[in-house]
């Protein structure tokens, strides 16, 4: 993979020093000194950590999807979907569970105002 490494005269576009960090041929930015979502300026998205967690890789971000990431998002959100769905069953026994425990502490109170 060839790289045009950052220089004064092209500074990275992600923390805009002019050592180390580099452009790649395909448009991703190798950035030496970020490595998260929060350290990339608008219109830049990070994509993955570097090997040795040196860095950040980012890409311009003008819109238009990535090609490869398409199929990887999808799945996804597809798994969310199935996550959703597992986890609103659980609330709704966990509603049940609390309307009963309600329902007894209710009792519990009649039966011991009774006594009392
Ligand atoms: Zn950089």
């Amino acid at each position: 993979m060839k790289r045009l490494y950052t220089s004064k005269r092209h500074p990275c576009p992600i923390c805009s020093n002019h050592h180390g960090c580099a452009i790649r041929n395909d448009n991703l930015i190798e950035c030496l000194r970020s490595f998260n979502q929060q350290d990339a300026p608008a219109g830049y998205r990070f994509l993955a950590l570097l090997r040795n967690d040196m860095g950040g890789l980012f890409v311009k971000d003008d819109g238009s999807n990535h090609q490869q990431e398409k199929p990887l998002y999808s799945q996804q959100q597809r798994h969310s979907v199935k996550l959703k769905k597992r986890l609103s069953v659980k609330k709704c026994a966990d509603m049940e569970w609390l309307i009963a425990q309600r329902h007894r502490q209710f009792q519990l109170r009649v039966h011991l105002s009774f006594v009392g």
